[in-house]
């Protein structure tokens, strides 16, 4: 098969994602008052309504329908006043009343849009100029969104024995209807997505707006977030779409990535053969990277949506969406320019700390009396070095910032205390000073040093002056030698080419 490059010259790739997100910061399910919680003892969270027993009545939950609202304000959708739930009719045990109570044309909040911000590597992507890239090859992509509806989530299922995986090889199937429920908000993008990059950044965007709202815990590996993706493919400068594929089974961001990546190579080399794509849903296989036929769309399914009569329409008022409005807090793009201007932070590192809200609340908190001379250490702290850190306190990441802030120890050194105190209450200073790795930045002791070193290296001097600026990193290193790795080489650097110039 082609690459992914050498065939998005050709061919122009036409993406649109459709996303679930349960909403499990909820205490109770979406129609009744059941405990909201995958994890206790299967089947204990049920009563007649989510088990559909007939005569059930189901009530909506208020908290759900201000979850999605805050989704859609977020989204910049249009809430709609009026809509009503509708019965989406099928037959598997794990919905156990044959329908699933969704929405039906009119959901609660339509036609919004997400600007994806698109930079680096990813940016190189999209070959085409039907965007306007700016000198870096980066560029802003509006990605429209059609709707997003509520719906329940069905209970969980497992077939175990037999051919793993297979439910007609399986030898039992087990059946969980704690989940069968559970509020879920669908987002569907309109087809505006053009590579797996922007794919991929839409969906972390979403993730981190709907984590900053606190509506979910936005969890793809434990599936409290799902994606399917759908592709097609056309000519450069056609404008009828081609037919779609729909891949389910994805994980993670980089399986959304790479499943597209696979399906736009794969749907190439079939159409440069002369053969056709035919309209079906594929199944992601991240072991064997590529994609599987799971079963061929042949007629629309019937699913005789209706407006289900238990359940009143809705008619939300004013009141109630500028209630769901001023719950929203700072969102993700918001808190990135904040930073930017008050911190003077670079975009991606702003945007960094600004993505995933535990991560913006502990900078902050960071921040709180440290010092304007250290939040750019601590920006550069919390970007690069704290990641690989999970235990690291506040009071930590502010000390070692600190540190870093005054040149009493280097980069290097700053992850072997990190290494050292992660996981402890030990503040890094006091560690710092144990094990005497303090550097002087003391002018008159570090002077003295420098001094000796430029009376004794006469050829690297006279080197210096005549234009070859790369021996100052010997000096340093000759002073870092005399001072037996006690000075600090930022220090030595800067007083070097002080008395250098001089
Ligand atoms: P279906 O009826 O097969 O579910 P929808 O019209 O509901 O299809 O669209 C589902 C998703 O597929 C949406 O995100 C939409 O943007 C996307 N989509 C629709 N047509 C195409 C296409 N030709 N190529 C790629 N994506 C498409
Ligand atoms: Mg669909
Ligand atoms: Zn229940």
């Amino acid at each position: 098969m082609k690459k992914l490059a050498e065939v998005l010259k050709d061919w122009e790739a036409v993406i649109g994602l459709e996303v679930h997100t349960e909403l499990t910061t909820l205490e109770t399910k979406m129609f009744c008052n059941c405990r909201l919680s995958h994890d206790d003892e299967p089947n204990t969270n049920v009563c007649p309504v989510c088990l559909g027993m007939p005569g059930a009545l189901p009530v909506p939950n208020e908290k759900a329908i201000e979850s999605i609202v805050m989704a859609g304000l977020a989204t910049n959708c249009q809430i709609q006043r009026h809509s009503m739930f509708y019965r989406k009719h099928y037959f598997y045990p794990d919905m156990a009343k044959n329908f699933q109570t969704t929405q039906g044309p009119v959901a609660f909040c339509m036609h919004g849009q997400l600007d994806l911000e698109v930079s680096g590597a990813g940016a190189k992507e999209r070959p085409d100029s039907t965007v306007e890239k700016d000198a870096d090859g980066g560029y802003v992509a509006p990605i429209r969104i059609l709707r997003i509806h509520m719906e329940e989530d069905a209970a969980k299922m497992v077939h175990v024995g037999g051919e793993e995986g297979r439910i007609g090889g399986a030898a039992e199937s087990l059946i969980d209807y704690n989940r069968c429920g559970t509020p879920l908000i669908e987002l569907v993008t309109e087809p505006d997505l053009r590579t797996p990059e922007e794919a991929r950044l839409f969906m972390e965007k979403l993730r981190q707006t709907f984590l900053t709202l606190g509506i979910s815990d936005c969890s793809l590996e434990s599936g409290s977030m799902r994606c399917d993706g759908n592709i097609s493919l056309r000519r450069r400068g056609e404008t009828k779409f081609g037919t779609k594929t729909e891949m389910k089974n994805i994980n993670s961001f980089k399986s959304l990535h790479d499943a597209l990546e696979y399906e736009i190579c794969r749907q190439a080399e079939v159409l440069e053969e002369g053969g056709i794509v035919y309209q079906e849903t594929r199944h992601w296989e991240p072991s064997r990277r590529r994609t599987v036929v799971m079963r061929v769309k042949e007629t629309a399914d019937d699913y005789r949506l209706f407006p289900d009569p238990d359940l009143a329409p809705f008619d939300l008022t004013d009141e109630f969406v500028e209630r769901c409005r001023a719950r929203i807090p700072e969102l993700p793009d918001a808190k990135r320019d904040r930073y930017m201007a008050s911190f003077g932070l670079k975009r991606a590192d702003a945007a960094q700390l600004a993505g995933d809200p535990k991560v913006a609340a502990f900078f902050e908190e960071a921040l709180e009396g440290a010092g304007e001379k250290v939040v750019p250490t601590l920006a550069n702290v919390m970007v690069n070095l704290a990641p690989s850190y999970d235990a690291l306190t506040v009071a930590q990441v502010r000390g070692i910032s600190a540190l870093l802030a005054e040149d009493a120890i280097t980069f290097a050194q700053a992850r072997e205390v990190l290494d050292a105190v992660n996981g402890t209450e030990e503040d890094p200073a006091a560690y710092v000073d144990a094990h005497g790795m303090r550097q002087s930045t003391d002018e008159g002791a570090l002077g003295a040093i420098v001094d000796e070193v430029l009376a004794r290296c006469t050829d690297q001097v006279q080197q210096y002056r005549d234009g070859n600026k790369k021996v100052l990193g010997f000096l340093v290193g000759q002073c870092m030698k005399a001072a037996k790795g006690s000075g600090n080489p930022k220090a030595f650097n800067k007083m070097l080419a002080e008395r250098l110039e001089a």
